[in-house]
């Protein structure tokens, strides 16, 4: 029950906003025609070097999780790590097999890069350069998936990082790991790392045998969700037909979490029945990690091609509650589920092989669209219409929960 006064205040509180905006846009534009003065908006494009709006969208993503970017931005430049001045946090290049060049070194720069204000586009030639070289998979110039590229580049600088402890390379975030045991659980993929420290969560993994009723449980690292549309949600609607109802993120992630019974093609080793038998699968969150992402499944191979799915997916741009997924959802505080919205790529197009990417990203209260090397300011709503394809949610800390109390509330 809002009272008038209240209501006002809000009101107040939007139009400055709302000003502020177009300031800026104003200023923008001023900049751009040439006429000088302080740049207003920060943020800097990336060019496109030839279909890879694939790796601008994920490393504009990146450059929004606090966090994460400013870990790269704060390690010492190559030239300060050699001799006396090296420092603490050195880190060799030798572990990507190729002393030439350093994954983490380029992202740094780029990173730091970003955020300056003082050029309209940077050209990651340099950064793609060796991701081109250590990953040769994205070589080329036709568009590639951005979240397979996000998984490698995670695992490459994973890989890095951890090299600089031992001087030799990590053990790989994809390859297949034995079944953990919840008393190794911490200490998942060795050494931890900012990448594993910032993305990684835990799944529990809870299998049943539906002859003996036997309960196996192994814990699953994990550094993303991958989570399917509810086949009801697909379905493709003609005009003369009633809009069907919107799916939420709320219906995928219970669908990835909910009690599923595995296919006749997927029959579990039962030890107490000592055979394969039928039996039930359930995924629990057993921790969750500070900056979730979410990657919904839009693309899905049919006979000869990889098709892709359209539907409209709502998410909550603040507050998005994990607990119910938690396995233990009594040991953690309150605030500690809650997540907000950092950057959210979408995928525009229709196939993987083509199409365009972009992201949204949030970066001091305000949202901001990078379209490679174009950059603009647009609205929360715009954003939430968004068909996203990643989506990056940072945990809410306590001081984001005294901030957040200060806004007037809608
Ligand atoms: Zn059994």
């Amino acid at each position: 029950n809002m009272n008038i006064e209240s209501v006002q205040r809000v009101r107040e509180h939007l139009q400055s906003l709302e000003s502020s905006v177009t300031n800026t846009d104003r200023q923008r534009k001023r900049k751009l025609s040439g006429s000088g003065g302080p740049p207003a908006l920060s943020a800097t494009g990336l060019r496109n070097l030839g279909n890879t709006c694939f790796m601008n969208a994920i490393l504009q993503s990146l450059s929004n999780i606090l966090e994460f970017s400013c870990y790269f931005k704060e390690l010492p430049a190559v030239a300060l790590r050699s001799g006396k001045t090296a420092g603490r946090r050195m880190y060799h290049t030798r572990s990507q097999g190729d002393s030439s060049v350093s994954l983490v070194e380029e992202l740094r720069k780029t990173l730091c890069s970003l955020w300056q204000g003082n050029q309209t586009a940077f050209s990651p030639d340099a950064l793609f350069y060796v991701i081109w070289k250590i990953m040769p998979s994205f070589r080329g110039y036709q568009q590639q998936d951005a979240h397979e590229f996000l998984r490698y580049l995670l695992d490459h600088l994973h890989r890095e990082l951890q090299g600089s402890r031992n001087g030799l390379p990590g053990p790989s975030l994809l390859s297949d790991r034995p079944n953990l045991t919840s008393e190794s659980k911490c200490c998942i993929n060795g050494t931890p790392t900012i990448v594993t420290s910032v993305f990684g969560g835990v799944l529990q993994n809870e299998v049943n045998c539906l002859i003996c009723g036997t309960e196996s449980r192994k814990f699953d690292p994990f550094l993303d969700l991958s989570l399917d549309i509810p086949s009801q949600f697909r379905v493709k609607r003609t005009k003369d037909q009633e809009p069907g109802p919107t799916c939420n993120l709320h219906n995928c992630l219970s669908s990835f979490t909910d009690l599923e019974e595995l296919d006749e093609t997927e029959l579990y080793m039962c030890h107490k029945c000592k055979k394969r038998q039928k039996s039930t699968k359930k995924f629990w969150i057993q921790k969750l990690p500070k900056v979730l992402c979410l990657h919904l499944k839009r693309f899905h191979w049919t006979a000869f091609l990889r098709n892709k799915v359209d539907t409209y997916v709502e998410f909550p741009l603040r507050g998005l509650d994990m607990k119910r997924y938690l396995l233990e959802p009594e040991n953690s505080l309150p605030e500690s589920c809650l997540y907000d919205l950092a950057a959210v790529v979408v995928h525009h197009g229709s196939g993987v092989g083509s199409g365009h990417y972009t992201a949204y990203g949030h970066h001091e209260g305000r949202w901001y669209h990078f379209n490679d090397s174009t950059v603009t300011l647009v609205n929360e709503q715009t954003v939430a219409k968004a068909k996203a394809y990643i989506l990056f949610y940072t945990e809410r800390t306590e001081q984001d929960r005294m901030t957040s109390e200060t806004e007037p509330k809608l």
